[in-house]
C-alpha cells in the first residue's frame, strides 16, 4: 500500500477538483499552499494558517538546509514537530532557489556547489543530497531536483537544461526509493517550447512519479506566455496524477492556471503583500497605506469572515500599517491568506457543480471594480 492517493471528483472543461490523501491529512484540490520559507509562514501561527483553510504548507529546502540545517531539524523530530504543523508539507528541491539566491554557483552533471547567501559557507546540492535533505525534514511531498533557467533563454539553453533535469529526475527517483506515505513529484521543464515540454513529460512519465509539476514558469515570461504554455503543457502529463504549478501567483494567474488543469499552486504573494500593505479583495487590490482609508470605518471586505475584516476597520488597518505596528502584518497576512483560500474553495465548488465559466466571469467582473467606492 502506498498510503497516498489522488482522486478526481469532477472536471469542468480542463479544470479539475479532487483530493490528495496522505497519512497526515487530505489536500483538497485545486489547492493553494502558503509558503513557510524558514519553517514559518511569516506573521502567522500555524493554527491561524490552518484556520484560513490551508490543507498543506510549502517549505524551502534551500533556506532550511542553510539555517538551521536539515540534520538539526531531523534531530529535533522533523519539520512538522519543529514548526508545530502536523498536516502535510511539500518541500521544494532547493534547485530553483540555489539559482536565484546563492553566490558563486558551479553547475556540473553531478549537481551544484554554491556559497550560502546567509554566511558565505560552501554547500552542495545534487539529486541525492536533495532527496536526503527532504527525507530529514520529513516532507510529505518531495520534489525532484531540477535546474530552472531564467526566461528568456535561447532554445539550446532550455533544451540542454531540460535534459539535465530529466537525468536528475531519474537520479531523484532512484535516491528517493520506496517510502510509503510520502510522494515524489517530477518536474516538467522545456521553457515555452511545446515540443520540449512534450519530451520532458514523456521522460518523466517513463520514470514514474506520484505527481507532476509544471516547472520553469513564473520566471519573468509574463502571464500571456505562461497561459499559452499551460494551454498545452499539462495535457502531456498523466490525467490521474496531481499537477502542480510552482511559484504562482497573483489571483488571476491562479484562476487561469486552474482553468487549464492545474491542481496545486504556491506563492509568497499573499503573505509578502500582507507585510507591505497590499491587500487582495474580491473587488481588486487595495493599498492600505493610501490616505483614502484613514477615516473609513468599513472592513476591507464586507463579505470576508477573517479576523481582520470581522474586528477591524480600514482606518485602524491604515493606522497600524503607517505606525509600523506588528499587528499590521499579522492582520493583513491573515486576510490575504484567507482570501486565497476562499478563492480556491470558490473554484472547487464551481468545478464540482459544473459552473466554472460563470464563476470565472464573475471573478473578473468583480475585480474590474478595483475597490469599493470611497466614502
Ligand atoms: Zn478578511
Amino acid at each position: 500500500m502506498s498510503q497516498t492517493s489522488f482522486t478526481l471528483h469532477a472536471t469542468d472543461g480542463a479544470a479539475r477538483t479532487g483530493v490528495i490523501a496522505t497519512p497526515r491529512g487530505e489536500i483538497r484540490t485545486p489547492a493553494f499552499m502558503p509558503v513557510g520559507t524558514a519553517a514559518t509562514v511569516k506573521a502567522m501561527l500555524p493554527e491561524s494558517v490552518r484556520a484560513t483553510g490551508a490543507d498543506i504548507l510549502l517549505g524551502n529546502t534551500y533556506h532550511l538546509m542553510l539555517r538551521p540545517g536539515a540534520e538539526r531539524i531531523d534531530r529535533l523530530g522533523g519539520l512538522h514537530r519543529f514548526m508545530n504543523w502536523d498536516r502535510p508539507i511539500l518541500t521544494d528541491s532547493g534547485g530553483f532557489q540555489v539559482m536565484s539566491l546563492a553566490g558563486l554557483r558551479k553547475l556540473t552533471e553531478q549537481g551544484v556547489t554554491f556559497r550560502s547567501h546567509v554566511d558565505g559557507s560552501k554547500h552542495m546540492l545534487s539529486p541525492e543530497r536533495s532527496m536526503e535533505i527532504q527525507r530529514l525534514l520529513g516532507s510529505d511531498i518531495v520534489m525532484a531536483f531540477d535546474e530552472c533557467p531564467a526566461l528568456p533563454a535561447d532554445r539550446a539553453r532550455i533544451e540542454s537544461s531540460m535534459r539535465l533535469s530529466m537525468r536528475w529526475a531519474q537520479r531523484s527517483r532512484d535516491a528517493f526509493g520506496d517510502r510509503p506515505g510520502h510522494m515524489l513529484f517530477g518536474i516538467q521543464q522545456g521553457g515555452l517550447e511545446p515540443d520540449l515540454r512534450e519530451e520532458s513529460a514523456k521522460a518523466l512519465t517513463g520514470i514514474g512519479f506520484d505527481g507532476y509539476a509544471v516547472g520553469g514558469l513564473a520566471v519573468g515570461e509574463g502571464q500571456e506566455a505562461m497561459f499559452a504554455c499551460l494551454d498545452h503543457a499539462p495535457g502531456h502529463l498523466p490525467v490521474d496524477k496531481p499537477r502542480y504549478l510552482m511559484g504562482v501567483g497573483k489571483p488571476d494567474d491562479i484562476v487561469g492556471a486552474v482553468k487549464r488543469g492545474i491542481d496545486m499552486m504556491d506563492c509568497v504573494l499573499p503573505s509578502r503583500s500582507g507585510r507591505t500593505g497590499q491587500v487582495f479583495t474580491r473587488q481588486g487590490v487595495v493599498n492600505i497605506k493610501n490616505a483614502r482609508h484613514q477615516d473609513d470605518p468599513r472592513p476591507l471586505d464586507e463579505a470576508c469572515s477573517c479576523p481582520a475584516c470581522r474586528g477591524y476597520s480600514r482606518a485602524y488597518l491604515h493606522h497600524v500599517f503607517r505606525a509600523q505596528e506588528m499587528i499590521s502584518g499579522m492582520l493583513l497576512t491573515w486576510h490575504n491568506l484567507h482570501y486565497y483560500q476562499d478563492l480556491m474553495q470558490g473554484m472547487r465548488d464551481a468545478i464540482a457543480e459544473g459552473r466554472f465559466a460563470a464563476w470565472e466571469a464573475k471573478f473578473h467582473a468583480d475585480r474590474a471594480q478595483g475597490d469599493i467606492p470611497p466614502l
